[in-house]
């Protein structure tokens, strides 16, 4: 196949601290570039890490087509050349859904919970994406007051969230990955629906190998242990199919 055909980039629409966004020929398509920086704790930890961007574009890739398949409305369109994935526009809502099945991170650290619990139903906590205030953690009342979003919406975010989360579930299950929580953003498309946007792979997810209980996400990265990219390399190696290797030339 052939990857170095010319992307269709016109201008930045958006820098995040791990994705670039331009705007394409088509008024409703962006380009997304995954790129290598990764941060941790509001950014104030900060490296670049090759080739980081490259294995999250896939990861995100294919954990899309997943969801679309399961009937989920997704941003993603295509993964035109590995690290660029085209995508519907949409306005953001500046919200992060984070989904628990397992006790970690910041839960354990602010709440009496046993590491390694789980929750069924699971969690779900709505934080504000919001850099100056330090991304807090929201209740309905406090969205609804600073109209984030109304009561249907977050009725909608709540019952597309667990469906992601019962297919992604599942799917990672069956790959020997245990997947204790995760956090996904959405956005609005031109008729108002609400859709899946923003990425999904080891920066915005814990994934476990379930033999070694190996941590194979951004967790390396913020306990500053050494193996990051060869355990996002490892996700990548886990959830695509040789088909998918074969349509996007990889040779790992
Ligand atoms: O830090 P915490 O334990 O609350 O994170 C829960 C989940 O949400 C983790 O999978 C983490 O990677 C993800 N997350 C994220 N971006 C943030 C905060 C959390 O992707 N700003």
């Amino acid at each position: 196949m052939e990857f170095n055909m010319n992307l269709d980039k016109g201008n930045l629409l958006y820098r995040g601290k791990a994705k670039d966004v331009y705007q394409t020929s088509q008024p409703q398509q962006v380009l997304v570039e995954f790129r290598d920086d990764i941060t941790a704790g509001d950014g104030e930890k900060k490296e670049v890490m090759s080739l980081k961007g490259y294995y999250n574009s896939l990861i995100s890739a294919k954990l899309f087509e997943l969801l679309e398949d399961a009937g989920i409305k997704t941003q993603y369109i295509d993964l035109p050349k590995p690290g660029y994935m085209l995508s519907h526009k949409l306005d953001m809502i500046p919200l992060e859904v984070i989904t628990r099945n397992i006790a970690a991170g910041s839960l354990l650290r602010k709440y009496p919970f046993q590491e390694g619990q789980t929750f069924n139903p699971p969690i779900i906590q709505m934080d504000y994406k919001n850099d100056e205030y330090h991304d807090p953690m929201l209740n309905d009342d406090i969205i609804l007051a600073l109209e984030l979003a109304s009561s249907e919406d977050l009725e909608t975010i709540r019952e597309i969230t667990l469906q992601i989360n019962a297919v992604l579930k599942s799917f990672l299950e069956s790959r020997g990955l245990i997947f204790p929580d995760f956090k996904i953003e959405f956005g609005r498309d031109d008729d108002g629906n609400i859709v899946l946007g923003d990425e999904i792979s080891p920066d915005t997810c814990r994934f476990w190998d379930s033999e070694t209980c190996d941590i194979l996400d951004k967790d390396l990265f913020r306990k500053g242990e050494s193996g990051v990219i060869e355990a996002y390399q490892k996700v990548a190696n886990i959830i695509l199919d040789d088909e998918d290797k074969e349509r996007w030339n990889l040779d790992f």
